[in-house]
């Protein structure tokens, strides 16, 4: 059986953009993307422990962020990751629905394929888990990750017993 996928949100997880503005966290690094886009941060906080962290969990790793396939090119080198493929969410970017369903939950559903698959991100809500629950035929973990903190070590610890629990 194939490994489960991981679908990695940037801003919230890797960037904690919700941190006190003046007091960028212990070990992390700062970039400014010069790519134009008004829902993305300018000032950008990634840790280059991230990437071996993440790549040791036993994942296929995916992108899932507004920042689609500049992911590759602004944050993978900086955090450590090589490049991976990402969801496109094409014109369902920061689409509202009236279920409450995250604009990113459907696409991230078709792209599993019914594959086990691990959400890190900083906004799901039950409206979510009730998605995948419906929709999603494999086991499926939405971890939430607090933007003002970022990833750390018990959200690895979480993503890597959800890994070692699926069926080999
Ligand atoms: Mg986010």
């Amino acid at each position: 059986m194939s490994r489960p996928l991981l679908f990695l949100d940037v801003d919230g997880p890797l960037n904690p953009y919700a941190a006190k503005a003046q007091r960028r966290p212990e070990g992390y690094t700062t970039i400014r993307p010069t790519v134009g886009s008004f829902r993305r941060p300018l000032r950008v906080w990634l840790n280059p422990a991230h990437g071996p962290a993440l790549l040791g969990l036993g994942y296929d790793l995916c992108w899932a962020t507004t920042w689609m396939a500049e992911a590759n090119r602004w944050i993978a080198p900086v955090v450590g990751l090589p490049e991976l493929p990402y969801v496109d969410f094409g014109t369902g970017l920061f689409a509202f629905r009236p279920d409450g369903v995250h604009w990113k939950t459907e696409a991230i559903v078709a792209y599993a394929q019914g594959r086990p698959f691990a959400w890190v991100d900083d906004e799901q809500s039950p409206q979510d888990t009730r998605y995948v629950g419906t929709h999603h035929p494999g086991p499926a973990l939405l971890h939430h990750v607090d933007p003002r903190i970022g990833l750390r070590e018990p959200d690895f610890a979480a993503l890597r017993d959800f890994a070692t629990t699926l069926p080999a």
